[in-house]
């Protein structure tokens, strides 16, 4: 019995050899070149105003609450709501600024709950993170109402949204920043990337300063344009080698071709386990929230004995994931552990079943059959 492992992405191998080749022969690897097409590739996919192509998203996360920080003059201990149920990135950029993560409870969809939410709003608040947990937009609309009510900034991280539309719009249009990954196992594979979009402008023109240590390359190119100086630039901040390269882009234009179509597989998947575990009482679907048309980068369930479970699952070859321990649970975070009673009981029972394109409608009744057998055992 051949393994069937929770991800393996896929590339057009032969595609996407073309497009590194060109930056190969060009002899242009780094930024400019294949970054600036990918950039205006992902504007015309998602309608986005505004996109500027990292090294990964969780320089993104960090860039985006530095630039809202600077922007607002918010101060040290100043706090942002988030969710206790994700990749470490997310809540660790909140930290890098010297800001005060405040954990809110999760929902039904895993995503932040907007009662929960509120009830952590404070004088110091500035900002809510809120992370589509496998594409799903969960009460995104919601949360974006009461940080326009409480005039608070909306951070989106769009690690799994890449495809994800809410009513038809890409989602990100609803956020004041919002930060993709492309890194090499999400639903958009690179090697090692990510894209961060702002909607004001101005952030756009700010942010491409500090991802290449606070060049300022309008400097540059004025310089430039006279025909003298041209080893001249300014540097206006202490910035960050954070822009992503030509050959990770080159890679994202062909994935970002072939995403709606990737992604729709992808439903197909979650449409066949859901036919099989529908109506099975010891396993709790995660649903997709109403109006979502979701990248499915993730499969979720909830059972009992979750850990029994993905033993017996590997016994079977069947190598699911957990998307996530609860981050309160983690040192750095362990002044909120308590506070979360959902996120904390999703923590101990979810799993995450195979979710790739080489699946076959075989291996998820595989998958099923293995899982229905293992929690209905007495
Ligand atoms: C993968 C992931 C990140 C980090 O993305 P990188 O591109 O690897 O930096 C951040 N948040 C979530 C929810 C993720 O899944």
């Amino acid at each position: 019995m051949d393994p069937i492992n929770l991800f393996i992405p896929t590339f057009r191998v032969e595609e996407t050899l073309t497009q590194i080749r060109e930056c190969l022969e060009k002899g242009w690897t780094g930024l400019g070149f294949k970054t600036v097409e990918f950039e205006e590739a992902w504007k015309e996919y998602t309608g986005l105003p505004n996109a500027h192509f990292l090294n990964s998203a969780t320089a993104g996360l960090h860039l985006a609450i530095r630039l809202l920080k600077e922007e607002g003059k918010w101060q040290e201990g100043d706090e942002i709501i988030t969710t206790p149920l994700t990749f470490a990135s997310t809540n660790h950029a909140i930290l890098y600024e010297k800001l005060h993560p405040v954990f809110a409870d999760i929902d039904e969809y895993l995503c932040l709950d907007p009662n929960s939410v509120k009830e952590r709003i404070s004088s110091r608040t500035r900002a809510m993170m809120f992370v589509g947990m496998g594409g799903n937009t969960g009460r995104l609309d919601e949360i974006a109402g009461i940080c326009r009510q409480h005039k608070l900034k909306l951070i989106l991280d769009a690690s799994h949204m890449s495809g994800t539309r809410l009513r038809g719009a890409h989602v990100g249009g609803e956020t004041d920043v919002s930060v993709f990954s492309f890194q090499a196992v999400k639903n958009l594979p690179t090697a090692d990337s990510g894209m961060i979009c702002f909607s004001d402008v101005a952030l756009d023109n700010e942010v491409r300063k500090w991802t290449w240590l606070g060049i300022d390359k309008d400097t540059f190119s004025r310089t430039l344009a006279k025909g003298t100086y041209k080893w001249y630039y300014e540097v206006v901040h202490e910035g960050f080698k954070y822009h992503g390269n030509s050959v990770m882009a080159a890679i994202g234009l062909v994935s970002l071709k072939y995403l709606d179509q990737d992604n729709a597989f992808r439903r197909q998947i979650a449409a066949w386990y859901d036919e099989r575990l529908q109506g099975e009482s010891r396993i709790q679907r995660v649903p997709v929230a109403p109006g979502c048309l979701c990248s499915r980068h993730l499969y979720q369930i909830l059972v009992e004995n979750r850990d029994e479970v993905m033993l017996a699952l590997n016994d079977a070859k069947i190598y699911p994931g957990v998307h996530y321990r609860d981050n309160t649970l983690y040192r750095m975070y362990s002044y909120a552990n308590g506070s979360c009673p959902h996120s904390m009981e999703a923590s101990e029972r979810v799993i995450s079943l195979p979710m790739h394109l080489r699946l076959t409608y075989h291996d998820v009744q595989r998958v099923c059959d293995a899982l229905i057998e293992i929690v209905n055992r007495k």
